[in-house]
């Protein structure tokens, strides 16, 4: 099976289908192994049979600032498939108060819209927008709660939200410094930025099942059911993947982007660390049709629900760092999400309609500024051997964005090792790793 001059790409998520969908446009042969037997791991839909129709594993709300998800969404040509509100609109409901606003970031950079109050959330100043600025220069170990006020209003109405979705980690552990990124990417570069993109159908069919069409297209070999259980080392290269009942021998030209999750790279790869500790996520998705007046997405204050989603057939809702939901019986969950729905778009809170609760125990890494420690570069010591996925060092949370990030990186530096017979000399400790430059986060994106 030896195939010189070809890239392995061991992995059917977001990131290796960012790195693959990548690396064909620019006529690199692409062989994608895949050990389920479908592709979009932690992000993607499919026919639920109890509710009898399609769900997301989870929402995924993407914004217009999220430049990698566009790009590549561009590149597979799935842009059709979202929905795209014309403004930049984030509505909120207070569900214990019941007042209802809507966050509505003027266009560009320049903050205008804290000058209105009608933009802004009720209740607060422009002036109290301003201690966000304190997150850019917070120390390395900072939390968002120990940078920004934790009793103001501000706080409780729209970072704690921001921050708990972005992250994945609740305000009070979350990564101050990695908060002021996602907000600086965002928020920070006004409503063109915040405008949102919300999958018509499901998120396979808007960035899962295009990029596959796109790649049979151009040719890729696309393997599923293929573990990949151990990877050979020699001289400085990797020079053999071993699936089940199957080995690839690498050819000397050929490269490896390993795309899959954390725990599972740290068995592959010898004396990498990652991030260990996961956070959970807990979805419930209701049989019914929204009212036509319903937002298409909410932000949900003071109940259990964080986030809800209007489909075509199903509101589903969100909640992020759910620690302390996911030993909760699914049952008593359901009625308990379903009152915040109920409430939040005002229907009867009777009779449940049926719904199915998703519990995702290890969603994402939690991003505590202890775990950010533990991330990898896109390098690792071997000269042939990339990673990517959201865990990997790409400057952004464990989101969409961030997976395809690192694997537009990982894809980057295929084609820059053109000496593969220049043996890296093997190292002992991840500070001796290549480090992923400026300069590679740069060529990240297209
Ligand atoms: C419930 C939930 C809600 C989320 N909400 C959001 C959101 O709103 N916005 C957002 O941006 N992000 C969100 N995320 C995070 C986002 O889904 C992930 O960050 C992203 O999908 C990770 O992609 P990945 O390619 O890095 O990893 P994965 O999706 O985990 O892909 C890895 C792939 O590798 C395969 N694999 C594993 N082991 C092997 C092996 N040995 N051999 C071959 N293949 C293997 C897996 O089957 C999988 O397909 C959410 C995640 C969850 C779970």
């Amino acid at each position: 099976m030896t195939s010189p001059g070809r890239v392995h790409i061991v992995g059917g998520g977001v990131a290796g289908l960012a790195a693959a969908v990548t690396l064909i446009a620019k006529t690199h042969r692409v062989a994608l192994y895949e050990s389920s037997q479908h592709a979009g791991g932690r992000c993607r839909s499919f026919l639920d049979p109890e509710l009898g129709c399609l769900i997301d594993n989870g929402n995924h709300l993407l914004l217009a600032g999220n430049t990698a998800a566009l790009a590549y969404i561009e590149r597979i040509g799935a842009l059709d498939t979202f929905e795209r509100p014309a403004e930049a609109a984030i509505p909120f409901i207070d569900l214990a108060g019941g007042e209802r606003w809507e966050l509505r970031p003027s266009q560009g950079a320049v903050p205008w819209w804290l000058l209105s109050a009608a933009r802004r959330v009720p209740g607060t100043r422009p002036s109290d927008y301003l201690e966000a600025l304190r997150l850019r220069h917070a120390a390395l170990d900072a939390t968002v709660a120990e940078v920004l006020d934790p009793r103001s209003l501000l706080f409780h109405r729209l970072w704690q939200p921001l921050a708990v979705a972005a992250l994945n980690t609740s305000a009070e552990q979350g990564s101050a410094r990695l908060f002021w990124r996602v907000l600086a990417e965002t928020l920070g570069r006004g409503g063109s930025a915040c405008r949102a993109l919300v999958p018509r159908e499901g998120l396979s069919e808007s960035l899962i099942d295009p990029a596959l069409a796109l790649l049979r297209r151009k040719g890729a070999d696309i393997r599923f059911g293929a573990r990949l259980r151990a990877i050979n080392f020699a001289e400085g290269r990797a020079t053999e993947l071993l699936f089940d009942g199957d080995a690839v021998a690498l050819g000397m030209s050929d490269s490896v982007i390993l795309a899959v999750p954390a725990t599972t790279a740290a068995r592959l790869v010898p004396a990498l660390t990652v991030p260990d500790d996961h956070a959970p996520i807990v979805n419930a998705h209701f049989r019914c049709v929204a009212p036509a007046e319903a937002p298409l997405f909410a932000g949900l204050i003071g109940g259990t629900a964080e986030w809800v989603f209007k489909k075509r057939e199903v509101i589903s809702v969100t909640v992020s760092a759910a620690d302390r939901l996911v030993d909760e019986p699914a049952e008593s969950l359901r009625e308990r999400l379903w009152r915040d729905v109920a409430a939040a778009y005002r229907i009867p809170p009777e009779p449940v309609p049926p719904g199915r609760i998703v519990k995702e125990r290890r969603a994402t890494f939690r991003a505590t500024p202890g775990q950010l420690e533990r991330r990898p570069a896109t390098a690792t010591r071997w000269n042939n051997l990339h990673l990517a996925g959201d865990y990997v060092d790409s400057g952004l949370p464990a989101t969409v964005e961030g997976a395809i990030r690192s694997g537009f990186a990982a894809a980057a530096r295929i084609g820059r090792n053109r000496n593969p017979a220049a043996v890296v000399a093997p190292v002992a400790t991840r500070q001796m790793e290549t480090p992923e430059t400026a300069e590679d986060r740069q060529r990240a994106l297209p």
